[in-house]
């Protein structure tokens, strides 16, 4: 073994514990449902991506099964080798439908859909601008086409416009892309995508929407483009299969020329096996429970509205959310980390989200309120919000 590298490994691990960012994993030894167990314990579940508990459905899983039955386990190749199994295209077309394009293209993960998509239509001639705020997968994406980045302030609209002046007006680049996430991740803020689209328009550059967390959630679940209602403006719609359809992968809607093309071009479509068929057939079901019945939504968002309400009124500082992801604003980076340690004592998951996240001095623990809660979850979490926040001076 190297002694380099053992030195390497043994001083970063000792400096990121000595300053508290060393991030321990618990397992789950439960599905991650509403409730989940850690060790001997049962907490009630506030730090899941599974909006509409679909993870844990018993459709879901049954569609599960039955695809693993007839497909088997693996798909044995890359998409384009002869890893592109008939439930593979059905995915793709229903995810077309849910999301009213042309066309769709699945890929292993939400990650994978921006190493992809990004670098397959741009590169050195070409400039993007991208929110200060947006996904890790974006920002390396970006970084992987070689193109130009330029932050872009989050949501600030003078500054996206004053930006995309200056670049069309440099006569420097040949094609110009803004990405944004659909809804941000921390905050819970929703992008302004008709102002974003009147610029685009304005400027000639082309739109790209990551809604890993607004699809299942916005426009009664069909995401943050339809919300607006403006699925003929944006160019790329990018999904993750993870959060709210509650299984495993991404996916990338356009036009049938975009996904053509990605289908020759992107590397992990190319060059990484397909995701499982158990996995595509238990997306399909998530996908058509989605569209036929706004039941889940409905009750994921009166479940949030509620938990927000009432930690509202307890005087909790819950930012500037406006949709399902509801944090508590902290400030304190150990107060949050604190904080959160004392729910759990009581009996609540609630990560803390601190630095390098998010920026310094706005630490806090962020609640993600599901479908599948009952209120009586709802109000014991309360409960347990209100006692420990008056010890912590929260309130
Ligand atoms: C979660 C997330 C991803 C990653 O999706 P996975 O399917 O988990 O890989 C990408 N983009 C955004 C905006 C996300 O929030």
């Amino acid at each position: 073994m190297s002694k380099e590298l053992d030195q390497y490994l043994a001083d970063n691990l000792a400096d990121l514990k000595s300053r508290g960012l060393y991030n321990e994993i618990e397992p789950l030894a439960s599905a991650n449902g509403p409730i989940i167990t850690i060790g001997q314990r049962q907490l009630i579940n506030l730090s899941a991506n599974n909006y509409l508990g679909l993870a844990t459905d018993s459709r879901v899983v049954a569609a599960a099964k039955a695809g693993l039955e007839k497909w088997g386990a693996g798909a044995g190749a890359v998409r384009t080798i002869n890893g592109t199994l008939q439930v593979h295209l059905d995915l793709e077309q229903e995810l077309a439908h849910f999301k009213g394009t042309e066309a769709a293209i699945a890929y292993q993960s939400g990650f994978n859909c921006n190493m992809a998509a990004i670098s397959a239509v741009m590169g050195k001639n070409d400039v993007i601008l991208s929110d200060e705020l947006n996904h890790a997968s974006i920002i390396d994406g970006c970084r992987l086409s070689g193109a130009k980045i330029i932050r872009v302030n989050h949501s600030d609209m003078a500054d996206f416009r004053a930006k995309a002046q200056e670049v069309r007006s440099s006569g420097r680049y040949e094609k110009a892309m803004f990405i944004t996430d659909g809804v941000f991740s921390m905050d819970g803020d929703i992008c302004k995508l008709p102002e974003i689209v009147a610029i685009a328009k304005e400027f000639d550059l082309m739109v790209y929407v990551d809604d890993a967390h607004g699809s299942g959630v916005l426009g009664h679940g069909h995401g943050t483009v339809k919300h607006f209602g403006l699925e003929k403006e944006v160019e790329f719609q990018i999904g993750t299969l993870s959060k709210a359809i509650g299984v495993v992968g991404g996916y990338v809607a356009g036009t049938q020329a975009l996904i053509d093309w990605l289908k020759v071009r992107s590397r992990p479509f190319l060059f990484s096996t397909s995701m499982t068929p158990a996995d595509a057939a238990a997306a399909i079901q998530s996908l058509q429970i989605l569209d036929q019945d706004t039941r889940l939504n409905d009750a994921l968002w009166e479940n949030a509205n509620y938990f927000k309400t009432q930690l509202n009124q307890l005087g909790f500082d819950t930012g500037i959310t406006e949709t399902p992801i509801t944090p508590v604003m902290i400030g304190d980076e150990q107060k949050a980390q604190e904080f959160s340690k004392r729910l759990y004592e009581e009996g609540i998951y609630v990560k803390s989200i601190v630095f390098p996240t998010v920026p310094l001095g706005t630490a806090r623990v962020r609640n993600m309120p599901t479908a599948g809660h009952t209120k009586e979850m709802l109000d014991q979490a309360v409960a347990v919000y209100e006692r420990v926040g008056r010890e912590f001076d929260l309130i």
